[in-house]
């Protein structure tokens, strides 16, 4: 018979404190198509301050063509990744939303990043806040993927969560 292992409830239940929402957004300027940017300081910093002790911690943009992700802040990865997302979705390749009436008005043809970004589909990543702090692993970090070329980005961060 297969063991099962009963979930360690470690749940504090207690209504102390408030329920209070906030939020704060991070300015960027990327430079170039697939940089990826840490942003983990700037997130936790501003968690930090909302002074919430246990709670989540929405990190989203409200772009097209770039995503939030989670992974390891290791050269080799990153090299990693942007030629697994070159694979993916090559810029030299054709796309039909080049070709769409508002490209040339507004942007340059980035049919490429559109794909990137709808495959990552993470145009947002969700974090527990634990004891007023980032519920992080140790090799984790969040990063601002941009799958565009250079431009001004914002990330948008939305913390609900209980005060101490
Ligand atoms: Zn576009």
């Amino acid at each position: 018979m297969r063991q099962r292992t009963e979930p360690a409830f470690a749940a504090s239940f207690d209504t102390t404190g408030e329920t209070r929402a906030a939020s704060f957004d991070i300015a960027l300027t990327t430079t170039r198509t697939t940089e990826l940017i840490d942003i983990t300081e700037q997130v936790a910093a501003g968690v930090a301050e909302t002074d919430l002790e246990t709670g989540i911690a929405l990190i989203s943009t409200p772009h097209t063509t770039c995503a939030v992700i989670v992974n390891e802040s290791e050269s080799g990865f990153v090299r990693d990744f942007q030629d697994a997302l070159e694979r993916l979705a090559p810029i030299d390749a054709h796309y039909a939303h080049n070709d769409a009436p508002h490209a040339e008005e507004f942007e340059a043809p980035n049919g490429y990043a559109h794909i990137r970004s709808a495959f990552l589909a993470s145009p947002s990543v969700m974090l527990p806040v634990r004891d007023g702090e980032l519920g992080l692993g140790r090799w984790q970090r969040v990063f601002f993927v941009e799958l565009d070329r250079a431009r001004p980005r914002t990330v948008q961060v939305t913390v609900l969560g209980r005060s101490a």
